[in-house]
């Protein structure tokens, strides 16, 4: 369920830069089960075949979070023209991290980060909302950062200024709320929008579904987009041996399944060299 489109688009061309080849940093421990290894093992030999600049690209989610040191802010995108009261913010706030938080609770054994994994929690904030016409949000409080009509890709987005896909170097100094209410990645509602779409600079679903799923248990399209801020790929024209159905293979799960949690620690356990790790 992957649409690519706009900035979209560009964020995949931005993927596949060619960067030098590389063989990529050693590994250590690995500890999945059993009847999960080779697929899992075919996955990442796909992923090391088919993403050029794989140990080069800097912006996966994993880098996101690292810099921050251990959480992530977002800002709401609504491409829409639908109105939205505080106590509906405010929901759309406590889903997003409700879910956002499944794939952080898939790095965890017991509490405890898998791997060197160094964070238990990673608080998610919504720092800002972007907006075409400021009468659409119908708050007066100043809880988020909230930018009218500042268009691109045409639909509504918060300062570029204050977005970690503009700097990533850190540098937020024209931000107007500053570093603590820089964001790293967009929650993009779309209007009248199926399917969905993600990438480093965060995930873009329809608004109406987004909405209609604020209390579901999995809001799965919005789950598996997320899987690709954090590198995972599709699986359009393949199966790994042995699984069948998982949230990455768009249409065959409603939830993050053992086999998406165990590509997800393949991603943490072959990028950590990169922080010291
Ligand atoms: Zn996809």
């Amino acid at each position: 369920m992957r649409v690519l489109r706009g900035f979209v688009a560009a964020c995949a061309a931005l993927l596949l830069v060619t960067g030098e080849a590389s063989a990529g940093p050693a590994v250590r421990a690995w500890n999945p089960p059993g009847h999960l290894v080779q697929p899992l093992g075919e996955v990442w030999q796909h992923v090391e075949s088919t993403y050029p600049d794989l140990h080069g690209f800097r912006n996966y989610g994993w880098d996101q979070i690292m810099a921050n040191g251990g959480y992530v802010n977002y800002c709401v995108r609504w491409d829409s023209t639908a109105p939205v009261s505080a106590a509906l913010r405010d929901r759309i706030h406590a889903s997003l991290s409700r879910q956002f938080t499944k794939w952080m609770a898939a790095l965890l054994d017991n509490g405890q980060g898998w791997e060197s994994w160094p964070y238990q929690s990673v608080p998610v904030k919504a720092v800002g909302w972007a907006v075409r016409d400021r009468s659409t949000l119908q708050w007066t409080d100043n809880s988020v950062d909230v930018y009218v009509n500042d268009i691109n890709e045409n639909a509504p987005q918060c300062a570029a200024d204050c977005g970690r896909f503009f700097h990533q170097d850190g540098d937020y100094s024209r931000c107007p709320g500053g570093a603590a209410r820089h964001y790293d990645m967009s929650l993009w509602l779309t209007a009248g929008m199926g399917g969905g779409a993600g990438g480093d600079w965060g995930q873009r679903v329809g608004s109406e579904y987004f909405a209609a799923n604020l209390d579901s248990e999995n809001i799965h399209i919005y789950l598996h987009e997320v899987g690709h801020t954090f590198g995972l790929d599709d699986f359009y024209d393949w199966t790994p041996s042995g699984v069948c159905c998982f949230l990455m293979k768009a249409g065959s799960a409603g939830e993050i399944t053992e086999f998406d949690k165990w590509m997800f620690r393949d991603w943490w356990r072959h990028l950590k060299p990169r922080y010291g790790l």
